[in-house]
């Protein structure tokens, strides 16, 4: 039985897995979470109209993203996602449908086969992007890499791409990965990027999607899994500040003027609700703290439409020179036998359409899937909704991967986890998870561990 106490402030998914990690290492964890809810920015809703459970943002994730995938199998979830074997989708230009899809080789040489047929790029254009991609897998980033100053945007330009392969390939994946346009993202974490996603194994880039709601997947499977194995999770508590005693953290004092002590506490929320829990502000901790405060954040947009019958045959289509961005057909997505269709439009780096209302978006985008999308013309709308997150991801501009901080702190007995520390991957849920193993680990080593019960099949090396 687990014999040690840690808390953990924040329930989203780098706090849960946090305590799984923990519990693994024979730590019990207190997961404390502000909110009636678990899962963070990941989370569903049950809709009034339809008693459907819709997720916040949709959430995808790709074969590289190991850690989260060890973790759903951890909490006993593996069958409530799946992955494509490989890379493959159309994307829709001008009425015309081009697929970016592997063919069955070895290997990286499947994802280079993707662009062969994709003729939204000529010739000329599908040799430079070959070229990009051989200059990333030649790029060295040492801890001192320069490409962290500037924007992926000039590095592409300094090696080779133009408008054509900028806007109808290289945008098209770093959008919606890094929730932001390559003019604004580093160089650092896009090469990091597509050397991960597109330059390792043939299936790093096969899409993943959760078949349940989030807050299943996520919330409901990570609690389960915590408090049957003695780790103990509580909502609707909010932490107001951490508890030093003899230089040392030793617990979190509530809102409600609580106490809630530990061996260890770990921070697992934002940056932004990390910076106010450090006693004395971030100053005077040898600037550990300060580089957070400059972390900035970016919206994402949903846009749910549900139409009477099937508009959309395939399951996700990208839409070039169009607001739509990336259109989600939920409905055969998660294989649901309802009659008509449930499609979300997920708008990246959405600052244009963040302050637009209801109705507005209503009338562009509907307008907008009828143009694109000849069955959406006479089919009916019987529903739509919109769900915007402002602060859904942190983002990676020039410069910004010194904000990222390690999870062991200079406070003793004080430890980070969330998608903004230093992980090496951007705002994913893969992020989370690494960050609370990274917590989960230091923390082991630090305050040692209880009786280890369970090992991933990753972990063992198999
Ligand atoms: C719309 C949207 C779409 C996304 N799409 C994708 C995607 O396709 N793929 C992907 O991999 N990632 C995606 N993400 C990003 C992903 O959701 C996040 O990276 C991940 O959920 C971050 O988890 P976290 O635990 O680090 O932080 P959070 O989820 O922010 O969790 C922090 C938790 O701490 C709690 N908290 C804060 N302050 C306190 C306090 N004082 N006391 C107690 N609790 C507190 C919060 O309520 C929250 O539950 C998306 C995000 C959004 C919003």
């Amino acid at each position: 039985m687990p014999t040690r106490t840690v808390v953990i402030i924040g329930g989203g998914i780098a706090g849960l897995a946090t305590a799984v990690r923990l519990i693994q290492n024979g730590i019990q964890p207190i997961v404390l979470e502000k909110r009636p809810f678990l899962g963070g920015r990941a989370y569903s809703f049950t809709d009034s109209d339809t008693g459907m459970e819709i997720d916040n943002g949709q959430h995808v994730f790709i074969g590289a993203c190991n850690q989260f995938q060890d973790y759903i199998a951890d909490i006993g979830a593996s069958d409530q996602i799946r992955l494509e074997e490989r890379i493959g989708f159309p994307v829709l230009k001008h009425g015309t449908t081009r697929w970016i899809k592997a063919r069955k080789l070895p290997g990286a040489l499947a994802n280079l086969s993707a662009l062969f047929g994709y003729t939204h790029v000529g010739r000329v254009g599908q040799l430079r992007i070959l070229w990009g991609l051989l200059r990333i897998k030649l790029t060295r980033l040492g801890a001192n890499s320069t490409h962290d100053l500037i924007t992926f945007d000039d590095w592409l330009r300094d090696h080779g791409q133009n408008d054509e392969t900028l806007r109808n390939f290289w945008n098209l994946i770093i959008l919606p990965t890094l929730n932001d346009n390559i003019t604004g993202v580093s160089a650092l974490t896009g090469i990091e990027l597509i050397k991960v996603a597109l330059l390792s194994g043939r299936k790093n880039p096969g899409m993943g999607i959760p078949l349940t709601g989030l807050s299943t997947l996520l919330g409901s499977n990570a609690r389960d899994f915590i408090e049957s194995h003695g780790g103990e999770i509580r909502t609707g508590v909010d932490v107001h500040s951490l508890e030093i005693s003899d230089g040392r953290i030793t617990g979190v004092r509530t809102t409600s003027d609580e106490l809630v002590e530990g061996e260890a506490i770990v921070s697992a929320v934002p940056a932004a609700a990390m910076i106010p829990l450090i006693p004395g502000g971030s100053k005077g901790q040898d600037d550990f703290f300060t580089p957070a405060e400059s972390i900035r954040t970016a919206p994402i947009v949903a846009i749910h439409i549900w139409y009477n019958r099937p508009v959309v045959s395939e399951k996700i289509v990208v839409v070039l020179d169009s607001p739509l961005q990336w259109v989600f057909n939920e409905t055969d997505l998660k294989s649901r036998t309802e009659p008509g269709q449930h499609i979300v439009i997920s708008l990246s780096g959405a600052w244009e359409w963040q302050d637009r209302s209801k109705q507005e978006l209503r009338e562009i985008f509907t307008a907008e899937m009828a143009k694109t999308f000849p069955a959406a013309r006479t089919a009916i709308i019987e529903k739509f909704t919109i769900v915007k997150m402002l602060e859904a991801t942190f983002r990676v501009t020039p410069g910004s991967r010194r904000q990222r901080l390690a999870q062991r702190t200079p406070l003793p007995g004080f430890y980070l986890a969330g998608d903004w520390t230093d992980t090496g991957w951007p705002s994913t849920m893969e992020s989370a998870v690494r960050s609370g193993n990274l917590a989960a680990e230091y923390i082991a080593e630090d305050i040692g561990t209880g009786d280890q019960f369970t090992l991933t099949q990753s972990e063992q090396g198999t």
